[in-house]
Order: C-alpha cells, then sequence, then structure tokens
C-alpha cells in the first residue's frame, strides 16, 4: 500500500469507529487501538503535507485559531418558533392550519434541545461550513470548533444530495457539564452555571483545541436545501440519520392531536431521565408539501409550535428599584432582587418593563416577589408575595426625573414608556446612539467596543457618530487601557465603515422604529438621504409597509437642525448617504406595484434568487395568496389549496418562465 492509500484507509476506518462510538453509541475497537490509529495518521500526515484534508479526523483535536470569526449570511433564514404552553394553545394552532391546507395533518413530534443552534453546510457530502444562527438572516462562521465535535460527520454515508443545509443544536450533556465543572473546580477556577451557556460559549473559543476538549454534542432537526428529495419531516429525520447524523430516536409521527399531546405528557414527566436539558416539545406539520402551503410569519414558520414544559419559579426579596436610559431615552426599571437560583443561573436582576406593569401588580421596594424564567434571558416578577408585605410600606413613586440628567421625564399619550427628552445632552443617550452607530448590524466598526464609546465620550473625544471620523491616534492613545496597536485599530475600523452601505448606514442613524428592514425599505425606495430628509409625512406613508408611526418617527428626526448637521458631516466624511451605482443598475421598477407569491419548486433559479429578482425588480413578496397578489409564481409541486385559492380570487397563476421574461 502507498502512502496515500495508507493514509485514506487510516481515514475511512476513524470515521468509521468514530460514527460508531458517537453517534451510533455502540464501539467496536478500544479507546487505545482508536488512539493508536490516530496517533499513527496524525504521524504520516505530519510527514506528507501533500495529502491534507480540510476534514480529516485529526481536526478533531482541534488546534486552528479563529481570531474573528467571519459574519456569513443564511441561504435559508433561520427561524425562530412560536411558543405555546397548553392543550388549548395546540388544539387552536391545529385549527388555524387545518383551514389553510388540504388533507389529513400529520405531525412530527420532537423534543426541544436547549442549546445553541447551528447551521451546518454539506456539499458533496463533506462539511463546508458551520454557521451560528446570528439574527437569524446570519451568523458567524465556526466551522473550526464544530468540527471538533465528535457527533458532527465529516464525510457523509449513503445517499446524501449533493447540496445543502442541516440545521441542529450543539448541547452539553449533563455528565460532560459536571465532569468539565469538577476538573475546573479542581484547578481553582469558577465553575460554569449551565450547560447551554456554556455550549454557545464554546462555540466562540478562539482556541478550536480548547473546543476539542468539551464534551459538546450536536443533535439534528432540520434538513434545507431546493433539491432534497424527501417528502416529510420524519422522512428527513430517518434520512439525516442515514447519512451520520445524530437524531435523537425520540422523535415520533404521530397521528392526529391527540398523539401530539401523549408526547407532551409523556416528555413532561420523563425529561428529567434525560441526559441532557429540554425546555419542551417541538411539534411540526409532518408533510413538507403542507408546510410549503401554510409558510411563514416574519419570524416563525406557521407549521411548527413549541411547547414550552411548565417554567421553573422561585421567590426572592425586591430590594431597589432603579432605572435605566436606553440610547432613545426610554426609562426601564429594573429590580434588585436579594441573588437567588432559577433554572441553573444566579438571578440578581429582573425586568420591570413599564410604570403601569409596577402599578398594576403593585410591586413595592422590600417586598417578597415571585421571579420567573420562561424562554427571555432576562427574568421576570409576576407577582408580589402579599403575605410577606411589610404593612408599613407605601406604594412605589415613579421617578419623575431623568436618573442621568434631572430632566423632567415624559410620557406620550397612549404609551407605556417614559422618556427622557434631552436627547443631545443626556450621557447614556449619547453613548447608546453611538453605541447602535458602530454595531455589527450597522457600521460594524471593529476595534470599537461599547465600553470603549463610553470612554471616548466620557474623555470628551466624541459627542456624536459623525465625531468619530475626526478621531485621532494621538487622541486615543493616552487614555486608559489603550496603547498604540487598539488605537489604530480604532481608526481604521473607522476608515472602513465609510465602505458600509446606505441602508446599514441609514439603520445606524437610529431612527426610532426604523429597523434594518425598513431602513432597507427605505433606502431602495428614497435612494438618497437628501430624497428622504424632504419626504413628507404623506409620502411616506404611500412607501411599502411604512406606517403613520414610522414615517412620524422619519419626519421628525431630520426636522433637527443638529441631525441635519450631523449627516452633512457623515456625506463631507465621506459615510455612504446614497444607494451604490451598482446595486443601482441592477435594480428596475419593471414589477412595481405587483405582489407576488412564490410557490413550488423551480429549476432555473432557487427560490430564494427568485424572491430577490421580484424585489430587486421593484415587487413585493408576500406569502400568502389574498385579493392584494397580482401573480402567483408556480413551480413543480405548488400546493393544491394555494392553487384553488388563486383561481378563486382570479389570481393569475404564471411558469418561472413566464415570470423570467417579465423582467
Ligand atoms: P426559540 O429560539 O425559542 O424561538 O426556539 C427556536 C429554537 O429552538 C431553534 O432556533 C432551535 O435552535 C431550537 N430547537 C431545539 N430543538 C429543536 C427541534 N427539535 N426542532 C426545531 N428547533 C429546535
Ligand atoms: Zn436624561
Amino acid at each position: 500500500m502507498n502512502i496515500e492509500q495508507q493514509i485514506k484507509t487510516l481515514r475511512n476506518q476513524l470515521s468509521e469507529h468514530n460514527y460508531n462510538y458517537y453517534v451510533l453509541d455502540n464501539p467496536t475497537i478500544s479507546d487505545f487501538e482508536f488512539d493508536q490509529k490516530l496517533k499513527q495518521l496524525q504521524e504520516l500526515e505530519k510527514a506528507h503535507p501533500e495529502f491534507y484534508d480540510a476534514n480529516s479526523p485529526t481536526l478533531r483535536v482541534g488546534g486552528e485559531i479563529t481570531k474573528n470569526f467571519e459574519t456569513i449570511p443564511h441561504t435559508f433564514r433561520m427561524y425562530s418558533l412560536e411558543n405555546s404552553y397548553s392543550k388549548e394553545d395546540l388544539e387552536d394552532w391545529e385549527k388555524r392550519i387545518e383551514k389553510m391546507v388540504d388533507g389529513v395533518v400529520e405531525f412530527t413530534c420532537e423534543l426541544k434541545y436547549d442549546g445553541a443552534s447551528i447551521s451546518l453546510t454539506y456539499e458533496d457530502g463533506k462539511l463546508k461550513r458551520a454557521v451560528t444562527r446570528g439574527d437569524g438572516f446570519q451568523g458567524d462562521d465556526v466551522t473550526a470548533n464544530v468540527k471538533t465535535i465528535r457527533s458532527v460527520p465529516l464525510q457523509l454515508r449513503g445517499d446524501y444530495p449533493p447540496l445543502f443545509d442541516i440545521r441542529g443544536e450543539i448541547i452539553l450533556p449533563f455528565e460532560g457539564f459536571v465532569k468539565m465543572n469538577a476538573e475546573r473546580v479542581e484547578l481553582g477556577e469558577e465553575p460554569y452555571r449551565n450547560p447551554r451557556n456554556t455550549a454557545s460559549g464554546s462555540l466562540k473559543l478562539q482556541d478550536s483545541a480548547e473546543v476539542a476538549k468539551r464534551p459538546l454534542e450536536c443533535l439534528l432537526y432540520n434538513i434545507q436545501g431546493d433539491r432534497v428529495p424527501i417528502k416529510t419531516q420524519f422522512e428527513s429525520l430517518q434520512k439525516a440519520r442515514e447519512w451520520g447524523f445524530k437524531v435523537p430516536e425520540a422523535a415520533k409521527l404521530a397521528k392526529n392531536l391527540d398523539e401530539v399531546l401523549e408526547f407532551v405528557n409523556y416528555w413532561d414527566v420523563h425529561r428529567h431521565e434525560l441526559p441532557y436539558e429540554t425546555d419542551g416539545v417541538v411539534v411540526k406539520v409532518n408533510s413538507l408539501q403542507q408546510q410549503e402551503e401554510l409558510g411563514y410569519t416574519a419570524k416563525s414558520p406557521r407549521w411548527a409550535m413549541a411547547y414550552k414544559f411548565k417554567a421553573e419559579q422561585v421567590s426572592t426579596v425586591l430590594n431597589q428599584i432603579t432605572y435605566q436610559v436606553g440610547r432613545t431615552g426610554a426609562i426601564t426599571p429594573v429590580a434588585n432582587l436579594e441573588a437567588v437560583e432559577l433554572a441553573g443561573t444566579i438571578v440578581k436582576r429582573a425586568s420591570l418593563h413599564n410604570a403601569d406593569q409596577i402599578e398594576k401588580l403593585d410591586i413595592r421596594e422590600g417586598d417578597t416577589v415571585f421571579v420567573e424564567k420562561g424562554g427571555e434571558i432576562i427574568p421576570k416578577i409576576i407577582g408580589v408575595d402579599f403575605t410577606q408585605r411589610d404593612p408599613n410600606s407605601s406604594p412605589t413613586q415613579y421617578i419623575t426625573e431623568c436618573p442621568e440628567c434631572n430632566t423632567p421625564l415624559v410620557r406620550a399619550e397612549g404609551e407605556a414608556q417614559h422618556y427622557c427628552p434631552n436627547t443631545a445632552g443626556c450621557p447614556p443617550q449619547i453613548i447608546g446612539r453611538i453605541q447602535h452607530f458602530i454595531s455589527r448590524k450597522a457600521m460594524d466598526i471593529e476595534g470599537l467596543g461599547g465600553e470603549t464609546v463610553a470612554l471616548l465620550v466620557n474623555n470628551g473625544l466624541i459627542n456624536n457618530y459623525a465625531d468619530l471620523y475626526l478621531l485621532k491616534e494621538e487622541q486615543i492613545i493616552p487614555l486608559e487601557r489603550m496603547a498604540q496597536k487598539s488605537a489604530e485599530n480604532i481608526i481604521n475600523g473607522v476608515e472602513a465603515s465609510k465602505q458600509i452601505p446606505f441602508e446599514r448606514v441609514l439603520f445606524g442613524l437610529g431612527i426610532r422604529y426604523v429597523g434594518e428592514t425598513v431602513a432597507k425599505k427605505l433606502a431602495n425606495h428614497y435612494k438618497t438621504i437628501d430624497a428622504l430628509k424632504n419626504a413628507t409625512q404623506e409620502e411616506l406613508i404611500t412607501v411599502d409597509e411604512i406606517g403613520e408611526r414610522i414615517a412620524q418617527s422619519v419626519v421628525s428626526f431630520f426636522a433637527s437642525d443638529e441631525t441635519i448637521a450631523i449627516i452633512e458631516r457623515l456625506k463631507m466624511y465621506g459615510v455612504q448617504l446614497e444607494i451604490s451605482a451598482e446595486k443601482l443598475a441592477n435594480q428596475t421598477d419593471t414589477l412595481k406595484g405587483n405582489t407576488f407569491v412564490v410557490s413550488g419548486v423551480f429549476t432555473k433559479v432557487s427560490r430564494n434568487e427568485l424572491k430577490k429578482l421580484i424585489e430587486d425588480n421593484g415587487g413585493k413578496v408576500s406569502s400568502s395568496i389574498s385579493t392584494k397578489t397580482n401573480y402567483v409564481v408556480a413551480g413543480d409541486n405548488m400546493g393544491p389549496s394555494k392553487k384553488t385559492k388563486a383561481e378563486s380570487l382570479g389570481v393569475a397563476i404564471i411558469s418561472e418562465d413566464d415570470f423570467l421574461q417579465m423582467i
């Protein structure tokens, strides 16, 4: 056998043993033998770098260092799940979906694994990339770290499609977690609080060799691809298993809602026997055809529902209510609690939302309160234990002045939140606005973190985001914790931000209610900041999806002379305040005023490309057919109920070719 064959054989053997051990839980050789083979391969690879393979089993031990995790857009968006908490919630959901689809609806029930979600891309059977969920549209490339997780196959087996994404959850089973903590305590280090945070923290470690030491696992639950020959969710789980992925056997096919409830009730009790954490069950419409008919809301699929087991609750003493000022001037009351352990974390603070909430629950300092942790990160107070109340306590007086700048607070009619109106002079607002401007989804200024912004503001170097562009290295170097290198990074990061496209700059300006999507809409519609600045409220409302509230906010943003001056400065410094010529060239108005629904599978372009083509040419994409729909672009396997609906509403059904002709 020549060297190359020898290396290949070892790689294949090790992959196989790895699969037996970590996926099937059924090792066929001893750990010692395994280590021997691994060592042998490592030596051969070292001596013969010409046979390098990015997916060799030797990479499982890590070693690659990632300094900055690259941001990667997801080909298929990673959605959230809608939550339900009772049998009735599930019944309502079933009723809703039965109205929207044809035929009998069956469900796949799965456990909801509590870890960090991950999207894996496989090309020709090889792991190409692993990306965190991020904001659902884009995440961080953590491939080097994920390769060290033994249950993630580097090379697939069987009859897999040439290109697809598979989603799953990276978890840390209790046993490994406990062991890791024992080792930490041994070394005099602080133990980790809970498996979930430890799992997601592990993915962002820079040294993959460190990740390799952590007993992480990856459990898979969803396949995404344009040409994947699968018809049901349950089948996709089976296929994923065949291709070498770890898919828990608990998943079950339920013929009706009663069987779903059986599954839920069973696991509500037996979840404590699982080797890893679960916070609920995920119920999915089994037929992918029906899933496609149901589509998505802005945040989550209509065809899936998470059922959350009852959250843990504790009671503790509320020591003090303090108030935070956000970047928009919004005041948030915060409950400072006597530290208490809740669902694996120590809780010291809880959100109180607003004045109404405090009044409604009659929450007072010194009260014993009930704290609950649902899916959200910040726990909330759900009530007061009145039996424990001090008879001398008096109702909470909400503050009337800003705790940071003493300006009297205002509260607009119909709004729950109090605001500090001192936009230009209130420190947390000044800092918050700049922090928002530099954030990843906006100007993404590397080298400049939130704390550094506060440092720069507090030292009088900057007072608004335009000032960033005048910063000089020699001003930064003398500051606390700063040095030549960090100062240079800031200056370079600021310089690079001049290339950030207009839509993200617009988002970064921090206009109230103008989030990423709205900023994109406005940028594409108005094309330049000057056109947007001159738009009246009446005009703004005519723009698709821009309502009264947003229009009003945009107008009042540009009504300030100070704002205009800052924007003029940004323009002068070379920040992109117009849509780029290149982008403009790819856009047309051909489809203006037309709303499209896309259904089925296409041959010339993918569904995503099709949607992009519609938007780039001025059309609008909607997920369900209504009287507002102008065209349904139908591919193969278009849902029959969509077809009937389109016909009954008299909506034109066109083919992929018809559509491509249109543009
Ligand atoms: P949430 O973030 O609470 O909206 O819940 C959605 C998340 O649940 C997804 O992003 C997944 O990471 C996670 N999840 C865990 N188990 C499953 C499962 N079996 N099916 C779908 N999602 C799951
Ligand atoms: Zn203030």
